[in-house]
């Protein structure tokens, strides 16, 4: 009688072992999202930047960065999210004051940001850029980058040449997709960003943006993702068409024309942007049909 217990018992036992580990083991239990605690959000300049920083009432932090640089850092809470937007200043070096656009600001302010802020979850790179119509990309429109490189890194030695293009997938981040999600979530456009430290472009910049298969130009973005990946900090690229890179105005009077109408509507995307990202999280690829 006592063995016939004993026996139903450890059978008893071993029937809990096992749903349990099959529950374990089983796809309800596998993360399909990672929680976001922590973004960077990295503007280059302050006129982009501002309406978002007022928006979001974030408070300047004055000793964020060392005090020999010109970058600027204000944080706040938004949402479960800590915000941080990092803007690359105005220019002292050259005594111009105005905004340190292009990449060599961009790769340092964001390489300082995140030795800062060693728990960062991901870095939003949010700001303006020109759209290629053969893209199909319209002036205001805002596309997430699915990728980054540069146009104008020619360094014509085979072994640096893939180098000097500097091509990163930022689509995905290990398993997570955080691109493609927002893009569907927030219907956004999707594309490749072609990066430059020039506002207009040459004949044989516009050879490597077709090459880079582009949708979108800037000056900045392949050199903060390139710094993100010294971190292997998830990069996502949010940017709003100023300017139609192949169209019949030139850049810089179109720039100048949308650039505060492009900003407003930066400020409307990206607080939808960190709402999606700080509710939701970073979501992995097997999962998007699920959302
Ligand atoms: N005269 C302007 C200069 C801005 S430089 C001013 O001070 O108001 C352009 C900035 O906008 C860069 O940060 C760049 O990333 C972005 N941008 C917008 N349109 C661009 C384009 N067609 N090509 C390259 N960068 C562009």
């Amino acid at each position: 009688m006592i063995s016939f217990s004993l026996q139903r018992l450890s059978i008893a036992f071993l029937f809990v072992f096992v749903t349990s580990f099959a529950l374990n083991t089983g796809a309800t239990s596998i993360p399909k999202t990672m929680p976001v605690k922590n973004v960077i959000v990295a503007i280059a300049m302050e006129a982009e930047a501002a309406p978002f920083i007022q928006h979001l009432q974030l408070k300047l932090v004055a000793d964020f960065f060392p005090s020999n640089t010109p970058f600027q850092a204000y944080q706040g809470p938004h949402g479960d999210c800590t915000v941080t937007v990092i803007t690359n200043g105005k220019d002292t070096v050259h005594e111009t004051g105005v905004d340190n656009v292009g990449t060599v600001p961009a790769a340092l302010a964001t390489f300082l940001a995140l030795q800062k802020l060693p728990d960062t979850d991901i870095l939003i790179n949010a700001g303006t850029c020109g759209g290629f119509r053969r893209k199909g990309a319209e002036i205001g429109n805002v596309f997430v980058v699915t990728g980054v490189a540069h146009h104008d890194r020619r360094i014509p030695i085979p072994d640096y040449v893939p180098y000097g293009i500097g091509k990163l997938d930022t689509s995905r981040h290990g398993d997570f997709t955080t691109a493609e999600v927002l893009a569907l979530e927030l219907e956004y456009k999707l594309g490749v960003c072609t990066t430059g430290n020039s506002l207009d472009k040459t004949e044989e910049d516009d050879k490597h943006m077709l090459a880079n298969d582009a949708a979108v130009k800037d000056m900045e973005a392949a050199a903060i993702a390139w710094s993100c990946k010294l971190f292997d900090t998830p990069f996502l690229g949010l940017k709003v068409v100023t300017d139609i890179v192949d169209g019949e105005h030139p850049t810089q009077d179109e720039f100048l024309a949308n650039l505060l109408a492009a900003s407003q509507s930066l400020q409307v995307a990206l607080p939808r942007v960190l709402d999606h990202i700080c509710h939701v999280g970073v979501v992995k690829e097997q999962a998007m049909e699920e959302l």
